[in-house]
């Protein structure tokens, strides 16, 4: 299958202006946004949102495109999974540049961010072999009758993402959807759409056939319109809990495969057997990198017993070395909020916490930028006394704040744990295997990290949450990927001459 350059189209994109690619770039018609850097209030770009007609284009190009590439055999799709991931290689430090300066990350946060990323390139590469995972044939379940499995692509799947990781997210469904025969449409976050068309660049570079893997841009509107689209077969989302449950919700009504990743509240407990100088560095990073808008940050951590103490002053003195400024900066361990909303909505949860009884011990509610005083800067803050009947140990704070709560003993910790309506991620620090065994156990998380603050699992692995970080059965990455795309047709047959 050859692509064919019919489309008016042209080569590459314009990094002032995020166009949709359908087919080739193409420029929607709906409305036109600002994309604001977050550090310095400058204008970077603009967006222009995808209407329903475009969607409509979208998912018939898409649609058009899916019969060819299912007949292309997975040895040769994968051909382009592997050309995708060196184009991808080949522009790792253009897109970790460009997401800095979108979205506020460190460079090193957006470089570790890509090859994350790209590791699910890689993964899916594997595909010819994946494929066999769940298929077979058994002979002679009857007499002369064999019986055989076998996976099928289902069509256009669609997947829609948030803000905080622009790159890493979308090749978390990417490459799983088209390496098994489906096609694809991406819908990058409104706020961050400028690193989604440097991978298509790289998509666009990987020659895949027109049509099997697409870019629309928009907001909710424009989600909505895939949501209800007849041919759309499936939909992988990742973003907030009530958007996750709404997107389940209406997808499934309309019959279609769903996966939604929600928000989290994650906490991380240290007992007395942990190794501190080790423990507190890594505590640091899970609660303020990428200024605390991880999944997976634990934004409260549990001292239990004695440990109380001596953590509390090793954390203090930790924060008090992060430099905050523009991720684009060398130095910088902070980089700016999202938008000026967030960080007045982060600014309002310190507030209440202060009213509910927690004390502040470091106040980065007042730092401004030097340079940069239109940044939504918010300076690393911790609160001590944190109880589970507070709002803000129960409610994703997605900012760099760090709660300090204390319980008696590893029980009561794990009664912490559980409190809240998500089961996203969790870490203990210990060198019990004991207690590391307990909280497995009985820690009611998808992703559990011990002496590991934030517990990415590999591309090979599947990652999701649970409780109301998720909503669904399949999640994603590595062979529930494979299981979400695919369904298994199963034959029987005998013959009689
Ligand atoms: P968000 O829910 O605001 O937006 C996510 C996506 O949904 C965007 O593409 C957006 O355009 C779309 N959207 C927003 N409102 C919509 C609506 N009403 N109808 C249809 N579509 C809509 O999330 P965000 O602020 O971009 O991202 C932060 C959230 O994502 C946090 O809660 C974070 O925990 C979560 N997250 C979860 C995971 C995970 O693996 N569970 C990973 C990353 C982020």
């Amino acid at each position: 299958m050859t692509k064919s350059h019919e489309q008016p189209r042209t080569t590459t994109a314009e990094p002032d202006f995020a166009r949709n690619y359908v087919g080739g770039w193409t420029e929607p018609n709906g409305e036109t946004e600002e994309i604001i850097n977050p550090a310095t209030g400058e204008k970077l770009a603009q967006v222009r949102y995808s209407t329903a007609d475009d969607v409509a284009d979208a998912v018939r190009t898409a649609h058009d495109a899916f019969e060819g590439w299912r007949d292309t055999s997975p040895v040769e799709r994968v051909q382009y999974i592997f050309r995708l991931k060196q184009e991808l290689e080949d522009r790792q430090e253009e897109i970790a540049r460009a997401l800095s300066r979108e979205h506020g990350k460190t460079v090193a946060e957006a470089s570790g961010e890509i090859r994350r990323g790209i590791e699910n390139v890689e993964v899916a590469a594997g595909m010819p072999n994946m494929l066999r995972e769940g298929s077979g044939v058994v002979e002679g379940v009857a007499p002369e009758m064999d019986e055989s499995a076998v996976r099928q692509p289902l069509g256009v799947f669609t997947a829609v993402v948030p803000f905080n990781f622009p790159a890493m997210i979308p090749l978390w469904f990417l490459p799983y959807a088209v390496a098994t025969g489906n096609t694809f449409i991406l819908k990058p976050s409104e706020k961050v759409p400028l690193s989604s068309q440097l991978i298509f660049e790289a998509v666009d570079a990987a020659s895949f056939p027109e049509g099997v893997v697409n870019l629309v841009n928009g907001g909710a509107d424009t989600v909505n319109a895939l949501l209800t689209h007849d041919d759309v077969a499936g939909v992988s989302f990742v973003g907030s809990t009530p958007v996750a449950q709404y997107i389940y919700q209406t997808a499934a009504a309309e019959g279609k495969r769903v996966q939604a990743q929600g928000g989290a509240k994650n906490y991380a407990v240290v007992t007395g057997s942990a190794v501190l100088e080790e423990t507190v560095p890594n505590i640091i990073g899970s609660v303020y990198g990428n200024a605390g808008q991880r999944c997976l940050a634990n934004d409260v951590v549990v001292g239990v017993g004695d440990v109380y103490d001596d953590l509390r002053e090793r954390l203090l003195d930790a924060v008090d070395d992060l430099v905050v400024g523009p991720g684009i900066d060398e130095e910088t361990d902070v980089g700016p909020l999202i938008t000026a909303d967030s960080r007045e909505r982060v600014l309002g949860m310190i507030e209440d916490a202060i009213d509910e009884g927690a004390d502040l011990v470091v106040d980065g509610r007042d730092f401004e930028h030097p340079e940069f005083p239109e940044g939504n800067f918010l300076g690393p803050t911790l609160l001590e006394g944190v109880t589970t009947d507070m709002e803000i140990a129960q409610t994703e704070i997605f900012g760099p704040v760090l709660c300090l709560a204390s319980a008696g003993d590893l029980d009561e910790a794990i009664a912490m744990v559980n409190s809240t309506e998500y089961g996203n991620a969790s870490s203990l620090y210990t060198e019990r295997g004991s207690e590391a065994r307990q909280y497995r156990y009985e820690v009611d998380a998808g992703n559990i990290g011990i002496n590991v603050g934030v517990c990415a699992p590999m591309g090979f692995f599947h990652f999701g949450g649970r409780k109301g970080s998720f909503f669904g059965d399949l999640h994603a990455q590595g062979e529930d990927a494979v299981n979400f795309y695919t369904d298994k047709t199963i034959e029987i047959e005998r013959y009689y001459s």
